[in-house]
């Protein structure tokens, strides 16, 4: 599948992308001295959520940044943890924070977001940084936003007029992907439960973004014949054996015969996201040190 022009290799980009950052940070660490720091904060013992925090901490390592993990039990008071927060904020070896949810039902998600200095949310999703971005500005902007449009312009190059559908209005991707499509200039529609004719608008799309949650929804018939299939979802079903697998949000193998390239799942969008994350926490490094991203990460 590697070797498949239509496929859209979501591992191989990380893996580039995580060797770029590798090289800017040890230019950064001979020119400037700066070693970025990602905190990460996990609150009890979800499980799904401890495989995500050790491979973050794995890869912030392996590029050469500081990894500081802080674990608290799943009583943790919601003042424990927006004093951590606070604490974090003010660490000057720490330049991305990133808490990671759901946090258990005694803490208001909201609340512990907004205590984060706007500046270290390398999850993009303090009410500051979602303003920044909505207003066309500068933002640290949620990674997997950003995930699908660089796989996008990577298979697409300027997106420029592109005609652009985003499936899903959430906060944490549909929305967000919509803003950054038309800062790269594309012409976008977004798409939620309530639309009509959810097939004739998907057949408009040049680039079709899905982010729903729903197992295989978008049809084959649905797309543009030459589309690019950016593919958020990811869903796990029950197969005729009993057993589970993951699945998008499009069926897949009805897209593929009309697409002309497409994001598979698992291997697309998904293994791009700790990649970005580590790409937001250079970024909020050189920010708060008034220094340029360095040029290998500019393109
Ligand atoms: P949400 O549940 O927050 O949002 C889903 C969106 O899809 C909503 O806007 C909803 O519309 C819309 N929707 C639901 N049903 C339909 C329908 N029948 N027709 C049209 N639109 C519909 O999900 P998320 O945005 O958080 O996640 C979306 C998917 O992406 C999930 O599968 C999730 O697991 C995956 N994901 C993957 C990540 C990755 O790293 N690859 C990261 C984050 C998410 P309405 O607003 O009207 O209810």
């Amino acid at each position: 599948m590697a070797d498949d022009p239509k496929i859209i290799d979501g591992k191989a980009f990380a893996a580039n992308l995580r060797s770029k950052i590798a090289t800017a940070l040890s230019d950064l660490k001979k020119a400037k001295g700066l070693v970025p720091g990602l905190a990460v904060v996990l609150v009890g013992e979800d499980p799904a959520s401890q495989v995500y925090v050790r491979n973050k901490a794995k890869q912030t390592v392996e590029v050469g940044m500081l990894s500081f993990e802080h674990r608290l039990p799943e009583d943790a008071s919601e003042e424990e943890v927006l004093n951590l927060v606070e604490q974090l904020n003010k660490d000057e070896r720490v330049h991305g924070i990133l808490v990671q949810l759901p946090l258990p039902d005694q803490i208001d998600a909201n609340k512990v977001i907004g205590t984060i200095d706007p500046a270290k949310d390398v999850d993009g999703f303090h009410i500051i940084n979602a303003g920044l971005l909505a207003t066309g500005q500068d933002a640290l902007v949620p990674c997997t936003p950003v995930s699908c449009v660089m796989l996008a312009k990577d298979r697409l190059g300027d997106l420029s007029g592109v005609n652009a559908v985003v499936v899903g209005r959430s906060n944490i991707v549909g929305k967000p992907v919509a803003q950054l499509l038309l800062k790269e200039n594309c012409t976008v529609t977004i798409a939620h439960s309530r639309t009509k004719d959810l097939p004739g608008l998907c057949r408009t799309a040049d680039l079709l973004i899905a982010a729903v949650g729903r197992p295989e929804m978008i049809k084959g018939d649905w797309i543009k014949p030459g589309a690019c299939v950016i593919d958020v979802g990811i869903n796990r079903i029950e197969t005729d054996e009993g057993k589970t697998r993951l699945v998008g949000d499009v069926a897949f193998k009805e897209a593929y015969e009309k697409v002309g390239a497409i994001t598979p799942v698992p291997g697309g969008v998904g293994p791009m996201t700790i990649a970005c994350l580590l790409f937001n926490t250079v970024r909020a490094a050189c920010a708060s040190n008034n220094i340029d991203v360095p040029e290998i990460l500019k393109s």
